[in-house]
């Protein structure tokens, strides 16, 4: 039988050939794969590649994992229990312009990521960002469990399989005053021990 690694293998050799979405394919330089542990303990899922992923040939969420683990370093230190990857495997744009990716083209990549989550099992899915975690949110639960307008963040929602944490992206905690940065960087500290990074 096939291993993690195989599989995984396999899966990205399946992206880098898609050419679902025209006017994504138009416009990449390549489709960015995800990456980490065949078995992890944490997958952390953004919402697209970023462009210097894209061009520097690293797993799609890099540059959003590095930037989170200035206020979560058990992300960098635990690298190794880690799987980093995103919504869409390719970078959405119009024109050649970045933008954010359309509902049909997440439809279109779902099944990816659905993958990704099968064969490495993860104990927490990080759901970077309020349209990730709104989107993983329905795909992955029968009925939404929130409530419209509900705030998400640092909720944990169990699903049979694992637990999805909702977090803010880096850019928005960078941004935060220095007294409520501090109290959320202590909150995803906690976090990483709960999740045994
Ligand atoms: S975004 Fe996903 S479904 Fe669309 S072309 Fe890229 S890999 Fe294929």
């Amino acid at each position: 039988m096939e291993d993690a690694v195989e599989q995984l293998d396999r899966l990205e050799r399946s992206i880098t050939a898609c050419t679902v979405c025209d006017e994504l394919v138009a416009c990449r330089r390549r489709a960015v794969p995800g990456a980490g542990h065949p078995h992890c303990t944490v997958m952390v899922v953004t919402l697209q590649p970023d462009v210097i992923d894209e061009q520097g040939g690293r797993p799609g969420g890099t540059a959003t994992l590095d930037a989170l683990a200035a206020f979560m370093p058990a992300l960098a230190t635990g690298a190794d229990q880690v799987y980093v990857t995103t919504l869409v495997k390719c970078v959405p744009r119009t024109g050649c312009d970045v933008r954010a990716p359309r509902d049909g083209e997440l439809e279109a990549c779902f099944h990816f990521l659905s993958k990704e989550l099968t064969i490495t099992t993860p104990h927490y899915v990080l759901a970077v960002g309020e349209e990730t975690a709104r989107y993983l949110l329905h795909k992955l639960f029968k009925d939404p469990p929130f409530k419209p307008g509900e705030p998400l963040e640092m909720r944990v929602f169990d699903n049979p399989a694992f637990r999805i944490v909702p977090i803010a992206e880096p850019r928005d905690l960078a941004a935060l005053p220095a007294k409520a940065r501090k109290e959320y960087t202590d909150k995803l500290r906690a976090l990483s021990q709960v999740m045994g990074l």
